[in-house]
Formats: structure tokens, sequence, C-alpha cells
């Protein structure tokens, strides 16, 4: 059987910098559904955040303030002394990656460039052009092949084999033999990232389905905050590509078909660099109101900050615009909307990453200790990956070093994959049933309509019996081909399990929080209560059911106040 002392899941920005900080002299590896050059952090574009005060405007700029950014724009749900932990951090994070080769882009004069981003009291967004994630994940790569890290690409993991409350491997399907089969390990790190193709219109990648998150609730490991899912003001209209925060940050404006820079109306001193949670229902807002085009999007106008300018920091938006929109940003606006683009919940881990499950640890999107609370800000994610990332490998690498970790755990993990194994056959058995794509598509639907941005109790309990409806079709899937090799059909049936599960847990919070906060915006409770709900929300899944209980948020030494921008 195939053994490893750390095991990590995931190959974007969080798993690579937990592989390479795990202890050299472990057996570590990494396994990825796809290449990790493919993973969805190479599509990240505006930047990455840290008080270095490089910028003119920004020499006041101190990690202190960072934090008290992240924390304000969190609506005061971020735990404050992990908010903390990583703006101090934040600073030496973004010297160790120029220093291990990320080409940032430059002041003159040479230091690092910052530009400004939404709800940031100082311009401390580094950036590579607007391909910081494609730079930042190549280098982080290069130098997890340099340190001979072992990588298994193009195996998904369906399974976390838990025994006694510890974690003893996982169980994978390898998608170019079609084999299933358990891999032991000593400690386990996901860093399987987000779920945002749960939604119809997403800035997600295609293979964003969440299924990390779901196998460890599955495998009894509480989800925190799932309610809290963040809207992109400005994704494309139509393809809902992301067109990055930094065109704002840049200096453009969000125009209604009146002419009007309508945040004026919303953020009247921010504006158009207000926290992504008003901006996007400002522009939703706008829409609904008649003040759109085609009653579907409104303009991003970045025509007044000329050609130069535009070609040299956010040429991969003109390249978006002229590829998928067919017009030049240089003399035309971007019509753009809002689209689900991040998850501030998620697997609910520590301040080491660790979960309850001892041996099991999350880091990256998938994961929630909370930095973010009800609302992240743009760039605090990139840096939440790498800080917790590093984290998480070295926290694995005590543990394992320490001696915990088991080591007899065979005869389990093969039950555990002829589980899965069974499964696959009774999916193959039938030829006749529901077909996965369409049970997608469904889902994808209810979730769009009834647990977007606006949400009211109505929709989320309609929404919670068409999901039970959903999962009463689920159980007559079946595949079409009995090849496994290559078969995207059997990875969605598998991973459908776990986006089923996601739905219903973020719907359940939406509907359980009366209150609004963030990106949960209850229509029927339109103010923030913190009497009563300034706390986490942990659902945990019990005799197949789920539960709901609370948890404290920390607070060191910021007093939640009304947010103003
Ligand atoms: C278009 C876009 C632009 C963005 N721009 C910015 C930005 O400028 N600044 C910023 O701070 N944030 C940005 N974000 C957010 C940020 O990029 C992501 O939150 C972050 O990159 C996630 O990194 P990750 O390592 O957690 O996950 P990912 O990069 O998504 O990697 C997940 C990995 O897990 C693997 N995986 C998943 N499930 C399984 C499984 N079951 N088995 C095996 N492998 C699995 C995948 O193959 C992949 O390798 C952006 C997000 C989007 C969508």
């Amino acid at each position: 059987m195939l053994s490893q002392d750390i095991l990590v899941v995931g190959g974007g920005l969080a798993g690579l910098a937990a592989a390479l900080a795990s202890d050299p002299q472990l057996k570590v590896a990494v396994i990825s559904k796809v290449h990790p050059l493919r993973s969805h952090s190479v599509a990240a574009q505006g930047g990455i955040n840290a008080a270095l005060g490089n910028s003119p405007d920004g020499q006041e700029d101190t990690w202190e303030k960072h934090a008290f950014d992240t924390i304000k724009g969190s609506d005061y749900l971020a735990d404050q002394d992990i908010a903390e932990l990583m703006c101090e951090k934040a600073i030496s994070t973004i010297y160790e990656l120029e220093h291990l080769g990320v080409p940032f882009s430059r002041f003159p004069g040479g230091v690092i460039a910052q530009r400004p981003f939404g709800g940031a009291g100082f311009p401390r967004t580094c950036y590579a052009a607007d391909r910081t994630g494609l730079v930042i994940l190549h280098t982080l790569f290069e130098q997890s092949v340099r340190r001979k890290v072992k990588f298994y690409n193009e195996w998904l993991v369906t399974k976390l084999a838990v025994k006694d409350g510890k974690c003893l491997g996982v169980v994978v399907y390898d998608l170019a033999t079609g084999d299933i089969f358990p891999i032991k390990a000593r400690a386990v790190i996901f860093a399987t990232g987000g779920y945002g193709r749960v939604y119809l219109r997403t800035t997600n990648a295609f293979i964003n389905h969440g299924s990390g998150i779901g196998i460890a609730y599955r495998a009894g490991v509480p989800l925190k905050d799932m309610e809290f899912v963040q809207f992109h003001p400005t994704s494309l209209y139509d393809t809902n590509i992301l067109i990055t925060e930094g065109a704002r940050g840049e200096g453009g404006y969000l125009v209604n078909n009146k002419g009007k820079r309508f945040m004026e109306d919303y953020a009247p001193s921010a504006m158009e660099l207000a926290p992504r949670d008003i901006v996007a229902r400002a522009i939703q807002t706008e829409i609904e109101k008649g003040n759109g085009f085609e009653d579907q999007y409104v303009h991003l106008d970045l025509r007044h900050l000329e050609e130069k300018k535009i070609k040299k920091r956010l040429p991969g938006i003109r390249e978006i615009c002229i590829n998928f929109a067919g017009i030049d940003p240089i003399d035309a606006p971007i019509p753009i909307q809002p689209a689900q683009h991040y998850s501030m919940g998620g697997i609910d881990v520590n301040a080491q990453c660790a979960s309850v499950v001892e041996g099991f640890y999350a880091a990256g999107e998938c994961a929630c200790m909370s930095i973010h609370g009800a609302n992240r800000l743009g760039g605090n994610s990139l840096l939440d990956t790498v800080v917790f990332g590093k984290t998480a490998g070295e926290e694995a690498s005590h543990a394992v070093k320490g001696g915990k970790g088991s080591r007899d755990a065979e005869k389990f993990l093969l039950d555990e994959a002829l589980e899965v194994k069974k499964k696959i056959e009774e999916w193959g058995k039938k030829d006749s049933g529901e077909k996965v794509h369409l049970l997608l598509n469904r889902l994808k639907v209810i979730m769009s309509e009834k647990v977007d941005m606006f949400r009211n109790k109505k929709d989320l309990t309609k929404a919670l019996e068409e999901i039970d409806e959903l999962r009463d079709d689920y159980r007559k899937v079946f595949t079409s081909s009995h090849c496994l090799r290559y078969s995207q059909e059997l990875v969605n049936i598998i991973e459908f399990d776990s986006m089923l599960d996601l739905a219903e847990v973020i719907t359940l919070g939406a509907l359980n929080r009366e209150e609004t906060r963030g990106s949960h915006f209850r229509v029927d409770f339109q103010d923030r209560n913190d009497k009563d709900w300034l706390k986490h929300t942990l659902v945990t899944l019990k005799d197949g059911k789920p539960h709901i209980n609370f948890k404290e948020v920390n607070i060191t030494k910021y007093e939640p106040k009304a947010r103003k921008y």
C-alpha cells in the first residue's frame, strides 16, 4: 500500500505552500485532481496584501491597520487574533515569495509596487500586472520540483479514512487508470479550494466543485460559517470571467444606464473601492431598479485610464475583454455583473490549521479559521493560502515527528476503498436513471435563484426542499459508460454528493442566521444583530443529518461598530 508521512491534497497555492514548508526529512506527496498548474489559484489576478508601505500614498501603513481593515471588512465576524496573525506575517511572506523568485511589478526605484483595493485604508496590494496568481503558483511549483516533492496528478480523493477520531489516510480514484485504492498517511492536509460551481454564475474554474469540503464534512469534521458566500461585483457579463478589483484599484468607474457613478449613493467615501459585499449589492440593486443595461449588467469604465496604463497594469483584463466580449476596454466600457466568487466558510480549523480529527489539517479556501468572517477583502485570500498553507505544513510535520499519527491502518483503509468501489460498481450496473449533468444544472439553478445575494425565509426553505428532492434523484444516478478511465461523468457523480451537502449546509446556515452581516443579506432581517448573532455557525453531520451549533468570535481590541465607507 502506498504510504506517506504527509499527504497534501490540492496543488494550488495552499497545497504547494504546505508541501514546501513540510519537513524535508519526511515523505511528503501532493495529490491533485488536475495538474497543479491548472489549479484555480493560477487565475488570481489583482494581487496579494501586505502593509509594505511602498506606495507614496501608503507610507503610514502598518500591519495593525491591515488587520483592522480585514476585521472591519469581515463585518466583525473574523476571529481577530487570527486576522492579526495573518497580517503580521504578511510582510515577511511577501519578501519570502520575492526571494523564491516571484516577479512582482515594481515602482520606479525598484521596490515592489502596490495598488489600492476595496476596503483597504492604503494601497497595500502587491501585484504582478494582473496575473499575480499565475506567477506565484509557477514559482511555488518550481520550488516544489526543486525540493523533489512527489506529485500524484489527476488523482481524485474520494474519501477521508477516519477511525476513532484519527485520520489514517485517503481513498483515491486514479483518472488515468480508473483504479480505486487507499493511501496510508500519518497526516493529511486538505488544500482543495472553493466550491464556486455549486452556483450558475461564478468566476470559479469548472473544477471547483468543493469536494474536499464535503469529504471532510462526511468524515465528521464541522463546517464553519458556510452561509457566507462572496459575490464578486465585477464579472464579465454572460461568461462571468473575473474582471479584477485591480481594475477599480487602478481608477475604474462603475456607471449605470444614466451615466451616473452610482456608488456615490451607496458608499460616498470609498466609492468603487468599498468592500465587495457592498459594491456587489449596489450593482444588483441598480440592475433591479432598471438602471442597468438589458436588465442584466452595468458598465465598468476604464477608458479614462488610457491606453498606456491599461496595457501595462491590466493586460490580462484587456485580453479577456477582447477575446470573450469582443470589446477593447481602451475604447469601450466593460459590461459587468456580480457572480459567486469565494467561500468565506469552510472546514473548521484552528490557528494551527488543525481540525477536530487528529492528523487532519486544512488550509486555503477550503478552510475556515476564521480570517475573513462575513466578507473577505480582495488580496487577502492569496495571502491566507501562502501564510496558512505554510503553517499547515509546519504543524503537520511537528505532529508526525512527535510520533503522532497512526501506523496500523491497512485493513481499515482497504475496507474504505472497497466501499467506494462497490458504490461505483452500482452506478455502472444500472443502464438507466438520472444523468448527473442534469442534476448538477438543477442544483445550480436552485442556488442561484434562492440562495443568492438577497435572501429570504420563503426562498431558503423552498431551496432546502428542492435540494432534498435532488438527493432522492441522485440515488438513481448511473454511469453511461463502463470505462473508468478519464470518466468525467464519474468524477461528477462522485463530487456531486459533496455538492449536495455543501448546498444544504450553505442554505441551512443562511436560513438559520436571522440577520444581515457582510455577504449574507436577509431581506427579512436587514440589520446586523450583534446581540444574538456575533457568533460562528458550525454544522456537523450526525446520523446522516446536519446539526447546527455555534462558536464564539475572538475579539482582541476592535469592538464591533457599524461599518461606514
Ligand atoms: C478568477 C479569480 C481571481 C482571483 N484573484 C484573487 C486575487 O487577485 N487576490 C486574492 O487574494 N485572491 C484572489 N482570488 C481568490 C484566490 O485565488 C483563491 O481563493 C485561492 O487561489 C485558492 O487557493 P487554494 O490553494 O485554496 O485552492 P485552489 O487553487 O483552488 O486549488 C485547489 C486544489 O485542490 C485540488 N482538488 C480539489 N478537490 C480535490 C479532490 N477531491 N481530490 C484531489 N484534488 C483535489 C485541485 O486539483 C487543486 O489543485 C481569486 C479567485 C478567482 C476565482
